[in-house]
């Protein structure tokens, strides 16, 4: 993992690393049963180099909050690609193809039970489906690489749309369902 950690950080493999601060190597617990996929960094987590920190993660860590999860027991938290593209695009396909190979090295080393795709362009990359829609999969268990995949919005997605938060809780209370049912039955959650 340190390896991996080393590569990334220095990484010059496609074009972002010319424009970007820092690149993201993600945040959480190394033996996290939880994996959350989100798209790319944005200003804030160039900045810092910490994933999800601005006024998405903050969000982000209010719901994993409120499931009982925390960043530093529960999950693991990175981007399908690691440094951020100019003005939040939409990372290209070729970034995509040669950053994604680290995340899922990454996948591959926590080893988590539960995989979570956080909006529309994780649940594609991860799934290599371009084709497939965020609300038809949200909230849906997909089988994936010996995993459990769970599609649901992007936290950014709830700041611009409210509506969708109740449908994204309703996501995450199935994650803690099957986290009780795969992990800890005695998982405490205050909401659920
Ligand atoms: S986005 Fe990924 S592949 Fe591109 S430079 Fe950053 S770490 Fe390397």
């Amino acid at each position: 993992m340190e390896n991996l950690r080393a590569k990334i950080l220095t990484c010059t493999r496609c074009p972002l690393c010319k424009t970007r601060n820092k690149s993201i190597f993600g945040e959480g617990n190394l033996k996290a049963e939880i994996f959350l996929v989100g798209e790319a960094p944005g200003a804030d987590e160039d900045r810092d180099g910490r994933p999800f920190i601005g006024k998405s993660g903050q969000l982000l860590d209010k719901i994993l909050g409120a499931c009982g999860f925390s960043r530093e027991s529960h999950v693991f938290i990175s981007n399908i690609v690691r440094c951020r593209p100019p003005n939040n695009r939409v990372p290209s396909a070729t970034e995509v193809q040669t950053c994604l190979p680290y995340l899922l090295k990454q996948i591959e080393l926590i080893n988590p039970q539960i995989v979570i795709t956080l909006g529309a362009t994780s649940l594609k990359k991860l799934l290599g489906d371009e084709t497939c829609k965020i609300k038809n999969h949200r909230g849906r268990w997909i089988n994936w690489n010996h995993r459990l995949l769970m599609p649901t919005y992007h936290p950014a997605a709830l700041l611009r749309n409210p509506n969708l938060k109740e449908a994204t809780w309703q996501d995450f209370k199935k994650v803690i369902s099957k986290y009780r049912q795969l992990i800890d039955p005695n998982h405490f959650s205050q909401h659920f």
